[in-house]
């Protein structure tokens, strides 16, 4: 038994117990989550990523972040967002890899490939110098994500069935990782009542319920947010729900809903899937929360990092807060093509990193961009 931590991995379901380090329930299959002796809101406020709430996380020697999560709220079309796009992948799950990479002290991980849970795990392991070994099954991938995954050094091997050692999207340090959404929720208390979780294998919200239901243990006072699960009509409601801790609500939108949320938001420049969508979806319905904006799927890493460098230039223009429109900005910067620059301003917006708006010059509409606080309502 290790004494230095001060918590311990336990079934979801059984409520099997273990100091050692346990991903997968070996009593009964279940998911396991971390449970820690005691509770106290400490936070590192000086950290600009999720690690200020490194007290309530895992105990890593050293911790391996490119700060993820602190992920900022904003307006699209009138609905409230918690925008993980601004994660360094465009995905949430990096809150996971982060934690994971920061955690797995042996220097290769086997992982099962699930969609962009894969693909952020690639990208910091690469970064962390950790060997990744990824389990494919043929039939069940994204091409485009095998490619990103193999230029990242992951290994990959081709499978026929599920291995049972390797790490699944599913395991304590995801848990971790994702609760650290609410963390941020109450620490900027933002005046809604609901909080809006696509769910599928109801892992993040089961994450956000922990977070909520830690708060909660640890504030007497914490006014509960309505924790609501939206899932696509027809799909199942999730296993592990049915043990939170923490009230989770589950509602649920039509295919058609969350098809069309996906296109409305795909003119803010996001590239969604259904499913990422289903919250916004419903939000927009019911209103009074937040909707949690899982990722934006990035197309290569290549792009990626050409963006990263005129983002850069572009927020150094941004730092005497004055604003700009996108002509201005081209002109500024005099090295790329204008139709870039309104590219990476979309993403930006997106991104939560600038503000637009509107304006009339004479008679013309043009819009303006600036670097913007955070606005929450
Ligand atoms: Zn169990």
């Amino acid at each position: 038994m290790e004494t230095d931590k001060n918590y311990k991995f336990k079934c979801i379901k059984c409520g099997f117990e273990s100091y050692e380090e346990v991903l997968k329930c070996p009593r009964c299959g279940g998911p396991i989550q971390i449970v820690y002796d005691n509770l106290e809101w400490v936070i590192d406020s000086k950290i600009p990523s999720m690690w200020r709430y490194k007290s309530l996380l895992p105990k890593s020697d050293k911790i391996i972040s490119f700060n993820e999560g602190l992920t900022p709220i904003r307006k699209i079309f009138g609905v409230l967002c918690k925008l993980e796009t601004n994660n360094p992948t465009g995905l949430y799950a990096d809150r996971a890899s982060s934690i994971i990479v920061s955690s797995f002290k042996n220097k290769i991980i086997e992982t099962r490939y699930e969609e962009d849970f894969t693909l952020s795990l690639a990208y910091y392991s690469k970064k962390a110098g950790i060997k990744l070994k990824v389990n494919v099954i043929p039939d069940n991938v994204d091409p485009q994500d095998l490619i990103i995954i193999a230029k990242l050094g992951s290994d990959i091997s081709f499978i026929n069935e599920m291995e049972k050692m390797e790490l699944e999207y599913e395991n304590p340090y995801t848990i971790e990782g994702l609760k650290t959404i609410s963390y941020e929720i109450y620490e900027k208390n933002p005046k809604v009542e609901k909080i809006y979780v696509p769910a599928q294998s109801g892992t993040l919200v089961y994450a956000l319920s922990k977070g909520f239901y830690e708060i909660k243990q640890i504030k007497k006072d914490f006014n509960e947010y309505e924790l609501i699960a939206v899932k696509l009509r027809h799909s199942n409601i999730p296993e592990i729900l049915n043990y939170s801790k923490y009230k989770i609500k589950i509602s649920e939108v039509s295919s058609k809903e969350a098809l069309e949320s996906m296109i409305h938001l795909s003119k803010k420049g996001f590239n969604l899937k259904p499913l990422a969508s289903s919250a916004y979806a419903l939000a927009k319905i019911e209103g009074n929360g937040i909707s949690i904006i899982t990722g934006n799927r990035k197309i290569s890493m290549h792009e990626s990092k050409k963006y990263s460098e005129l983002k850069k230039d572009i927020m150094n223009i941004f730092s005497d807060n004055k604003k700009r429109t996108a002509y201005e900005i081209w002109l500024e910067l005099n090295k790329y093509s204008l139709k870039g620059i309104y590219k990476s301003l979309n993403m930006m917006v997106n991104n939560g990193e600038l503000c637009e708006e509107p304006i009339l010059r004479g008679e013309r509409k043009i819009k303006v961009y600036w670097k913007c606080e955070d606005s929450l309502l």
